[in-house]
């Protein structure tokens, strides 16, 4: 089995998820007492979000680069940044590390795909549904993204740094983003991106009637199959 570096923290939360999702997996599929090897690293998320407010992604690409090196320096054969808006400054990583990057968006793309799908609805920080770094490369692998709306993006940024980052998870909450969801599949989408590492602990698939592809799930589950392989 392969060691997989996890670069997280970004929220905690989301990464607690990562660690669970990653053991109850390999377990899953090894049997027995069977466990996940990995290393985690885990930032002090405010100092990133300072950063991203700031629009200092320079800067954070440069901590997150460091890190990730610190993470391949611990053993790490492939590492995951735990978060899709820092996905932002994916190539800076790809750059500082020997080992592969499994890039979110990649694996969420072969995901929504395999499902048969090509238009789907994204959910995530204003970061990730505003700007191109995911949307292109979700795009560049054949589909077609439809957002929400900037009220219902407000919205969902809100919820995700005041709420669902500090392990707050509210049922109103939960019933505006299945609002959301609605509006997204009225728009025509046939699935919705779970886009943020978080949005998984405020949304389940049985919440909503459209299949939806929660990324912190995909991505260990890319992992796992990789460090097995
Ligand atoms: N975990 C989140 C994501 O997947 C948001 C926190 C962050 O900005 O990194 O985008």
């Amino acid at each position: 089995m392969k060691t997989i570096g996890l670069l997280g923290g970004m929220s905690w939360e989301s990464s607690a998820l990562y660690y669970r999702l990653l053991n109850e997996t390999v377990r899953d599929r090894l049997g027995g007492l069977h466990s996940a090897r990995c290393v985690l690293l885990s930032v002090d998320f405010a100092e990133i979000e300072r950063l991203q407010v700031a629009g200092d992604w320079a800067r954070a690409g440069e901590l997150l680069a460091a890190d990730a090196k610190t993470l391949e320096a611990a053993g790490a054969e492939l590492v995951l940044l735990c978060t899709n808006t820092m996905h932002k400054v994916a190539r800076a990583l790809t750059d500082a590390i020997t080992v592969p990057l499994l890039h979110v968006g990649d694996v969420t793309a072969d995901a929504v795909r395999a499902a048969g799908i090509t238009r789907v609805g994204l959910l995530g920080t204003a970061f990730t549904m505003e700007q191109p770094f995911l949307t292109d490369r979700l795009a560049d692998r054949g589909l077609h993204v439809v957002l929400p709306d900037p009220v219902d993006r407000a919205l969902v940024h809100r919820v995700i740094y005041e709420e669902l980052c500090l392990g707050i998870v509210r049922d109103e909450s939960r019933a505006a983003f299945r609002a959301v969801i609605e509006r997204l599949v009225a728009e025509g989408a046939d699935g919705v991106i779970l886009g943020c590492t978080e949005i998984e602990l405020l949304i389940a698939p049985d919440d909503v009637d459209v299949p939806v592809f929660p990324t912190s799930r995909l991505h260990v589950e890319a992992a796992v199959a990789a460090a097995l392989a």
